[in-house]
């Protein structure tokens, strides 16, 4: 039997990487981003496809309910059946509080929260049909510890883990698992931006003494998204290399 894994905010960094790893796995793999043109320069879909696996890319932005809902349509259409969400879309818009602006602050609660409330609600209802489904949330260490500078980033990731429980215990009699990731620093183009100063001070506090790599949120995303995991919900798994301890 296939089987399908959608991963949203997948045309590069931890998405790309989920996505491939999900291949791997088996999976057929629904991409999403914003556009087509963000899978131009690059060679996922082709990558995926030759792990002897399909791939469609689904452009959509996540955080508008009405794109998600055309969204999860086109690919049951196409797949057949949702078995694993990714909900992986994030953004930071960061600042002290005093400086941050109303948009800055409701821009990021409406991608990183209030999307995973549309594709859990969409594709949840597909998974409830079929009697199984795993969710995945990306968290972060910000929404569990919060971290100055980033008080919309913070609040939307601590909502992701609410919202994970929540659904866990909605969804749990269905055959439903519903988790979250907190990965700590990862080297992608949303760290990138960090100054070197930040950096280094990042670096003093996590036990590993490095950066996480893309590679290691896939591989707990797919323990998460096989049958490894079938008593596993309702819970955040932290990869942050011992940045709290
Ligand atoms: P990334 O490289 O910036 O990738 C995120 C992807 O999501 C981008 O392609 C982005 O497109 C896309 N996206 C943004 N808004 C979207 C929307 N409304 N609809 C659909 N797609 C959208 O980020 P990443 O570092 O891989 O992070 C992935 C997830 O892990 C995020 O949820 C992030 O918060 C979380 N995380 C990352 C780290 C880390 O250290 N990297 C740590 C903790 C948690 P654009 O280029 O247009 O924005």
């Amino acid at each position: 039997m296939s089987k399908t894994a959608v991963i949203t905010g997948s045309s590069r960094g931890i998405g790309a990487a989920v996505a491939l790893r999900l291949a791997k796995d088996g999976f057929n793999i629904a991409l999403n981003d914003l556009n087509e043109g963000m899978f131009e320069n690059n060679t996922i879909v082709n990558d995926i496809r030759a792990l002897g696996v399909e791939a469609e890319i689904f452009c959509a932005d996540v955080s508008r309910y009405d794109q998600c809902e055309s969204m999860v349509k086109a690919i049951k259409e196409r797949f057949g059946t949702i078995d694993a969400l990714i909900n992986n879309a994030g953004i930071t818009r960061d600042c002290l509080m005093a400086r941050m602006s109303e948009e800055q602050y409701d821009t990021v609660i409406s991608v990183n929260q209030k999307s995973v409330f549309n594709m859990m609600k969409l594709a949840g209802n597909v998974m409830i049909k079929q009697k199984h489904g795993k969710i995945v949330n990306l968290a972060s260490v910000a929404g569990l510890y919060g971290n100055p500078g980033q008080i919309n980033y913070s609040a939307s990731k601590a909502a992701v883990i609410g919202m994970t429980k929540t659904i866990a215990k909605e969804l749990g009699s269905r055959n439903i698992n519903v988790n979250a990731v907190a990965p700590g620093f990862i080297s992608t183009p949303m760290t990138d931006k960090l100054t070197d100063e930040q950096k280094a001070k990042i670096l003093e506090a996590i036990a590993m003494k490095r950066y996480g790599t893309v590679d290691e949120i896939a591989g707990v995303v797919s323990f998460l998204c096989s049958e490894d995991s079938s008593y596993v919900t309702g819970q955040v798994i932290e990869i942050s290399g011992g940045l709290s301890m």
